[in-house]
């Protein structure tokens, strides 16, 4: 691990929730809304797939069978990412920690720096639906916007919203066989972290089975709240 996370005071905000749960979404919206850094460990381990490092080559065959990545190899890109200067303003981690060995690792990195975790926000699911959420969805390549084929269509078809991009792309791990793994893999080792910080008093639950901009409201009280 390279580097120090060293920000005057900016806030660390954990998305828990099983794959499906909306934790890019909301990550996004927070983003947009108070100005923080999103980082998304399995977006960092498809660039470094894409990009074909040691890391990515590692990494490539768990993440097409729905396991979890060595902590070794996830704590190595996450240290890295967060002790870029951007991330002075603050985070919103979305897919991890994923394990409590990860959880134990970040409390110890941030604390290095005087930081620590000052809200996990655990978004609430009914598994069975994340299989249909997650078979339905699809970003733009451009700028990432989510998208679903019966839950949010562009407006134009084909067209981001966002950005006016044409190019979509749906995740090889998006499918039903697959899914079930991640599930199975979220109940087994990331299912703890809810009591892990439930302990630690930074808990907070929110009802993510609703329409997403409410659930993005709440969020953002939440976070208001806690960022105040
Ligand atoms: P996600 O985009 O968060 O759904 O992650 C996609 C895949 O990347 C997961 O199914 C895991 O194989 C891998 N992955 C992402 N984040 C982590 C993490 N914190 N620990 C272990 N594996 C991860």
């Amino acid at each position: 691990m390279e580097g120090a996370y060293s920000p005057a005071r900016a806030p660390v905000l954990i998305l828990l929730g099983p794959p499906g749960a909306g934790k890019g979404t909301q990550a996004r919206m927070l983003e947009e809304r108070f100005g923080l850094v999103q980082l998304s460990t399995g977006d960092m381990l498809r660039a470094a797939v894409a990009a074909g490092s040691k890391a990515g080559t590692e990494a490539k065959a768990v993440m097409e069978a729905g396991g979890l990545v060595s902590d070794r190899i996830v704590l190595d890109i996450l240290a890295d990412r967060l002790s870029q200067p951007d991330c002075a303003k603050g985070v919103v981690l979305d897919g991890f920690p994923r394990t409590t060995g990860q959880a134990k690792a970040l409390d110890a990195l941030l604390a290095e720096a005087g930081q620590q975790v000052d809200t996990a926000i655990a978004l609430e699911v009914d598994d069975v639906k994340m299989v249909t959420r997650i078979a339905g969805r699809y970003t733009c390549a451009g700028c990432g916007e989510g998208y679903h084929d019966s839950f949010k269509v562009p407006k134009v078809e084909g067209t981001c919203d966002h950005c006016g991009g044409r190019e979509m792309k749906r995740r090889a791990d998006d499918n039903a066989k697959t899914v079930m793994s991640r599930l199975d893999a979220y109940h087994a080792q990331t299912a703890p972290l809810i009591e892990y910080y439930a302990e630690k008093g930074t808990l907070k639950r929110v009802d993510a089975m609703g329409p997403i901009e409410e659930i993005s409201g709440q969020i953002a009280r939440l976070v208001a709240a806690a960022t105040a």
